[in-house]
């Protein structure tokens, strides 16, 4: 039969492939010059309220370095990270799955180098991925992931790393230091604090001398500067501030720029937050001196909400950081990549930090491993179209409290949340502060995320660390998760 297939059909069926193919190119609308895959950048800030800069609704602190590149991109404005603080917040950033699926619910324990645990090393993160796929891959920063040999960033997929590898530090070198030499004099090697410990480079400690957060985005330009000299090579630049999470410390000259704003708190965190602005100036500026700002990707968000007080605004959220609601982990969010997403536009439909890893993994043509689970999805096409990624899908945050389980979930418009007391069902489409519950007109679509929710949470394994010793002990005593409690309030009662 093949020797009766003519040349012709042959030649057809071949350029129906090729043309096929280019069709599908030119639908997704990505203009990158000579084929050439993109650098990517994510600019992550830690703790940053939804109204704490001015392209998201700030009308006190200035941030006009991120303003101008979200102006020029586009402002996701339902942008939701898979928890609402920090440690497993990053896990989902990194492995593309909800934290609660391999037991990282709590941030890592206090006890000296997070008592050896970290993110279970079979998730493969998406800078290995970007690495394997020959990208030169940066981490600067906090990292909260862990802090043993196998856990930290030089042995997950980055090339280079510069920061610290706990959940937070002080930002001035001239006060930390001292306290730090002090303790070490006196022998308490083992018991000093890690916000006052030194920076590292690749698993040696350095001497910084820069207020931290201008430590941190010197390291960045530095990055940009030597990738540059490999034009083949794109990079992966994982930006990770940790402002304006607390010791709430600002520069003088920060402050300065905010002599309207009266109250302390808010003008340290306004500081704070400028610094993290000055810092991304000279980031794009680098970008533009070497020739690499055309093709970067860039990805501006907090890794969860705000502490009003400690300064920070979510308005008009409701709720802050380390609850369910939309103010504990909807963040500000703005994708930048000059000719390729679109320029001045707001994408409304409900997104997922969990996207960015299958939406990476794509932009690089990287191989994702065949066993490896994933919870979000390439998003760039949708955002780039304006349309939703997710119709009907849900998106869902659960945090464990004393003797109860916080859970939330949205769909399209619609948000059920559940802080303990009963199910509640949002239109935060139209009601972003979730102030007018509709769950008595709408009880079908309560009890239908319900069940979905509850379908989803009972596959959660046991955490595999906490953060404190009491939280653990509660957790056994109270027979946590409670489940069967959170599923079952007065919520779902109303529905039947
Ligand atoms: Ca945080």
């Amino acid at each position: 039969m093949k020797s009766n297939i003519s040349l012709s059909k042959i030649v057809l069926a071949c350029f129906c492939v090729i043309a096929s193919q280019a069709s599908y190119a030119a639908e997704d609308s990505l203009n990158t010059t000579e084929n050439k895959r993109p650098n990517i950048l994510v600019i992550l800030t830690d703790d940053m309220g939804y109204a704490d800069v001015g392209f998201n609704g700030s009308t006190d602190i200035k941030t006009p370095s991120l303003d101008q590149l979200a102006a020029e991109g586009v402002v996701l404005t339902s942008a939701y990270n898979a928890h609402p603080f920090c440690g497993p917040s990053r896990a989902g950033i990194m492995t593309g799955r909800y934290p609660h699926k391999f037991g990282s619910q709590f941030n890592l324990p206090t006890s000296n180098r997070s008592g050896g645990l970290g993110v279970p090393t079979e998730e493969v993160f998406i800078s290995k991925v970007l690495q394997d796929a020959g990208y030169k891959t940066g981490a600067i920063g906090k990292w909260h992931l862990g802090e043993e040999a196998e856990f930290h960033p030089n042995n997950r997929g980055f090339d280079d790393f510069y920061g610290f590898l706990n959940g937070g530090h002080d930002y001035f070198p001239s006060k930390y230091k001292p306290q730090y030499e002090r303790q070490r004099k006196q022998g308490l090697n083992h018991s000093i604090f890690h916000y006052l410990r030194p920076l590292e480079h690749n698993g040696k400690e350095v001497d910084e001398k820069e207020y931290v957060t201008d430590g941190l985005s010197r390291e960045a330009v530095n990055f940009i500067e030597k990738s540059a000299t490999n034009k083949d090579q794109p990079f992966f630049l994982y930006m990770s501030y940790n402002a304006p999470h607390s010791p709430m410390q600002a520069k003088e000259e920060d402050m300065a720029e905010f002599p309207e704003i009266k109250d302390q708190k808010r003008k340290i965190y306004a500081g704070m937050v400028y610094a993290v602005d000055r810092g991304v100036n000279n980031i794009v500026k680098a970008l533009k001196a070497t020739g690499q700002y055309d093709n970067t990707l860039i990805v501006f968000f907090s890794d969860n909400g705000g502490k009003p007080n400690l300064g920070a605004n979510n308005s008009p959220l409701r709720g802050r950081k380390g609850s369910v609601l939309e103010g504990g982990y909807r963040t500000p969010m703005f994708f930048h990549w000059p000719k390729n997403v679109p320029e001045g536009k707001t994408f409304s439909y409900p997104i997922s930090t969990l996207d960015l890893y299958p939406t990476f993994a794509k932009l690089a043509g990287a191989k994702i491993p065949d066993n490896k689970k994933l919870d979000g999805k390439d998003v760039m096409h949708d955002l780039i179209a304006g349309s939703n990624p997710r119709p009907g899908e849900m998106i869902y945050a659960v945090r464990h409290r004393k003797g109860f389980s916080e859970a939330a979930a949205r769909r399209d418009n619609w948000k059920i949340v559940n802080t303990g007391k009963e199910w509640q069902l949002f239109d935060v489409d139209k009601d972003k502060s979730e102030s007018n519950d509709v769950s008595s007109k709408h009880p079908f679509i309560v009890r239908e995320m319900i069940a979905e929710m509850e379908v989803w949470s009972w596959t959660n394994p046991q955490p595999l660390w906490f953060h404190h010793h009491e939280e653990g002990t509660m957790w056994r005593e109270m027979g946590m998760p409670r489940f069967h409690e959170t599923f079952n309030l007065k919520g779902d009662e109303k529905a039947h």
